[in-house]
């Protein structure tokens, strides 16, 4: 027997059709790189959406088609989103700082056929055209001078129109991970699994807002959906203030001048804010609730925030997952804890609202579950309606297991309250003597030295141990420390035995095209490294 209940497919245009009809006149700021700013609401940016499904089927695309964005953060690129999906297409948004070949591979993977794109990524465009033989439309945000201009392009049209039906299961959009070794791979991801996604970041726990909220989402729409923010603000009717660049001084100007209630962006943007802050003596107006991830957030940071009264929601997550793994939310004994309790807690990667399944196992053998004791570390797993079965195009399933668990690559504990601790990525942890040394730790403890301005651990093969730490240091300028200086600070934050055989310095260690230190070319540096 089947329930008795209405059919209301979870498709993503749902979304912009609520912001529309219940918050339509609320406000949307675009702050361009040119310093000007425009404004919108959610009434326009539904119906400007639908003048673009208009233009595109005039273009001939329809759906399952790929169209692709090279764009910062403003409300064009939010049309374009709902606008490609709207037409039952496949919205895939390229990150501007990979490298060409990998732009060429994942573009030519992707088989795009529309990019839209900021005009500041012109000089990509100019380079990469003839190398994207699949691409037949480019349309530029914010400048007429050579492509086709999209408010013009959009504006021939009335907004008439219907979205494309279809299944909760067809795709909507592709997003490729960065990926540290190999090719870049494409996550799919469903209309679905966005609106469970969604919904499910509704959660006070995860961005904690309403449609009283003015959210800044610093993170980039290219970097994992923005953490679903288009779709999840959508739903609440939260006015966005987008700003194309991040320059602190613009980002605290925009908090102030627009009443900014919450944020979200990597511990890096946080850094410079953090800065910015010392060197002005400014503040952050009505920030009250920051989301930070995508690397660790530093406890200090954490600390600062929270001494400020603003709410810290540590997230971990990947392409993968959506990308909301976890966010930080509170554990049942929050108002038991001190303060300094209360930002350790905080300083792990926090716990997963509801949707999300985790857990580790045995290194080497992945058939053991390890217990939440918040000391044994393994492999991470995660399982859920938004995370990935099948990477885009690949034959086999991503995940291991017939009951889902898909392999995230990062080492974990999980402590007895569900928080989630990174402790390394496994192909990066140093196994000594049968044991595994966290290169993540060892980089930690080493950065909290005053000299040092970045440091990463790899593990050298050696004949006794299997392997042994190596720390390569990148001194901060004008900065004079010695190999034996950075051992002696060590000394008393981590074991005796994860302390490195060596310290080297170098001036640069390598990153990825999306800023992670790029483990696998810092080995490849030092290939022939003996130990002496
Ligand atoms: P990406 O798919 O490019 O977003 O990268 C996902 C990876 O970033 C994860 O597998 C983690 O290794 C790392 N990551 C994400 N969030 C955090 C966090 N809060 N702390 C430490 N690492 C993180």
């Amino acid at each position: 027997m089947l329930g008795a209940m209405q059919d209301w497919d979870l498709r993503v245009t749902r979304i912009v059709d609520h912001a529309a009809r219940e918050n339509g006149p609320r406000e949307l700021v675009s702050r361009w790189a040119d310093g000007s700013e425009t404004r919108t609401n959610w009434a326009e940016i539904r119906h400007e959406a639908l003048r673009m499904v208009q233009a595109l089927r005039r273009l001939g695309i329809g759906p399952g088609d790929r169209i692709a964005t090279l764009a910062m953060n403003h409300t064009r690129h939010l049309v374009s989103w709902y606008g490609a999906i709207g037409i039952g297409g496949i919205l895939h948004t390229l990150n501007p700082r990979l490298f060409d070949d990998q732009l060429e591979y994942i573009v030519n993977h992707a088989e795009d056929r529309v990019l839209c794109y900021d005009a500041a990524f012109q000089p990509i465009v100019d380079r990469m055209r003839s190398r994207w033989p699949t691409v037949e439309h480019y349309i530029c945000f914010d400048s007429a001078a050579q492509e086709r201009h999209f408010e013009d392009w959009i504006a021939a049209e009335d907004g008439d129109a219907h979205w494309a039906g279809g299944d909760e299961r067809d795709p909507c959009m592709l997003c490729y991970t960065s990926g540290t070794t190999g090719n870049p791979k494409g996550v799919l991801y469903e209309h679905r699994s966005t609106m469970l996604h969604a919904i499910a970041s509704l959660q006070p726990a995860v961005f904690d807002f309403d449609a009283t909220a003015v959210m800044l989402p610093v993170v980039p729409m290219f970097h994992a959906a923005s953490w679903g923010l288009p779709w999840s603000g959508a739903a609440c009717g939260v006015k966005f203030v987008f700003s194309a660049v991040n320059d602190p001084a613009v980002l605290c100007d925009l908090l102030h001048r627009e009443g900014v209630t919450h944020a979200a962006g990597v511990p890096t943007v946080w850094l410079s804010m953090l800065q910015h802050l010392d060197a002005t003596g400014e503040d952050l107006g009505k920030l009250r609730r920051v989301i930070c991830g995508g690397s660790a957030m530093p406890r200090a940071m954490i600390a600062r925030f929270e001494g400020m009264d603003i709410d810290v929601g540590h997230a971990w997550g990947m392409t993968e997952t959506s990308p909301i793994g976890t966010t930080g939310s509170r554990p049942w004994n929050w108002d038991a804890l001190s303060f300094e309790q209360r930002v350790d807690a905080k300083a792990l990667q926090g716990r997963v609202p509801f949707g999300v399944e985790l857990r580790c196992v045995d290194l080497d053998d992945p058939t053991k579950t390890l217990p939440r004791d918040g000391k044994t570390a393994g492999a991470l797993q995660v399982r859920g309606p938004w995370v990935i079965k099948r990477y885009f195009k690949a034959e086999a399933d991503a995940a291991l297991s017939p009951e889902q668990w898909f392999d995230t690559g990062d080492v974990a504990v999980i402590h007895a309250d569900g928080n989630l601790q990174l402790t390394d990525r496994t192909k990066d942890v140093i196994k000594s003597g049968g044991e595994w040394i966290s290169s993540v730790e060892l980089e930690n403890a080493a950065v909290g030295h005053p000299a040092v301005a970045e440091a990463a651990a790899i593990g050298i093969a050696h004949p006794k141990w299997d392997e042994r730490p190596i720390l390569v240091v990148v001194r901060k300028p004008g900065a004079e420390v010695e190999a034996q200086d950075i051992l002696g600070f060590l000394a008393d934050k981590v074991a005796k035995w994860w302390l490195p055989d060596a310290v080297e310095f170098v001036d640069e260690i390598p990153h990825t095209g999306t800023g992670k230190i790029s483990k696998k070319d810092l080995r490849e540096q030092f290939r022939d490294y003996r130990l002496s």
